[in-house]
């Protein structure tokens, strides 16, 4: 199975003086196993608030509606939990982690989301591999998590991590963002591995269309002040291109 239902999800942040704000406002959004999803809208529409309330980041509060997975509510898990349950997030601006090394790092998450260290041997080889499909070097292992980490650097170091972990759910942050044409290709390539073993649902989140040409998404989500407020197949995603999000941005503040 693997279904992450999201209904009518209202999410508040606490802003700095000014008390909560809403941010999402009746966020409906059901993901497959096996589907890829793009959610698409102009900055500020609140797709990154969106990816943060199913991984469970503290600062946003869920004040109405569900989010589950398989039927289990996903709401009342830790951080954790969800990680472990199979939701992954690749966060759009990766976080440093000095002194730890990008080659714990990967096992740590991987005993922690499967439950018991892989073996030394097989990790090993495992993560070479993924390395070299993603043309890494093998010496990034050794580095700090994100230290100095350029742009490309995080986000395929986000996609190393999703293709060792296998999640059930895949949570993809504008992991386009800033990659230049190589990088893209190598980013989608990892992307559509993942997604090809059909045990994966993939949230893609973008504000660009350019990536949507390396991994074609079957349902194209548009998001604009808090609200999905259109829906449909990759032919939306070719009109969004040519059109822009203007139309959108007006419904929004409608609404
Ligand atoms: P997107 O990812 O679509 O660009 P975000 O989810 O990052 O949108 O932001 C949606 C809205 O919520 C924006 O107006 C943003 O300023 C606001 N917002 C998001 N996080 C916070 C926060 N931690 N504190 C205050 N405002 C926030
Ligand atoms: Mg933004
Ligand atoms: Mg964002």
């Amino acid at each position: 199975m693997s279904t992450l239902e999201i209904r009518n999800l209202h999410v508040s942040v606490e802003t700095d003086g000014e008390g909560p704000r809403e941010i999402l406002r009746g966020v409906d959004l059901t993901v497959r196993k096996g589907e890829t999803h793009a959610i698409m809208g102009p900055n500020g529409s609140g797709k990154s608030t969106l990816s943060y309330s199913i991984a469970g980041h503290p600062k946003y509060k869920v004040t109405e509606g569900t989010i589950t997975l398989d039927g289990v509510d996903v709401l009342a898990m830790s951080v954790d939990a969800r990680a472990r349950a199979g939701i992954f997030l690749a966060m759009q601006y990766p976080v440093e982690v000095p002194g730890v090394s990008v080659s714990n790092f990967l096992r740590t998450s991987a005993t922690a989301v499967r439950g018991e260290a892989p073996k030394l041997r097989l990790w090993v080889k495992e993560v070479k591999e993924t390395m070299g499909v993603l043309e890494m070097d093998q010496a990034f292992a050794e580095r700090s998590v994100n230290e100095g980490f350029s742009g490309g650097e995080k986000k395929r170091h986000e996609i190393l991590q999703m293709m060792l972990l296998k999640p059930k759910i895949a949570i993809l942050d504008e992991t386009d963002s800033g990659l230049d044409v190589d990088a893209l290709r190598l980013v989608s390539g990892g992307i559509n591995a993942v997604r090809e073993t059909g045990e994966t649902g993939t949230l893609l989140i973008t504000h660009y269309t350019r990536i949507l040409r390396y991994v074609r998404p079957e349902f194209v989500h548009v998001m604009a002040g808090g609200r999905i407020v259109d829906e449909g197949g990759p032919e939306l995603a070719a009109t969004l291109e040519d059109s822009g999000y203007d139309k959108y941005v007006k419904i929004g503040e409608a609404a």
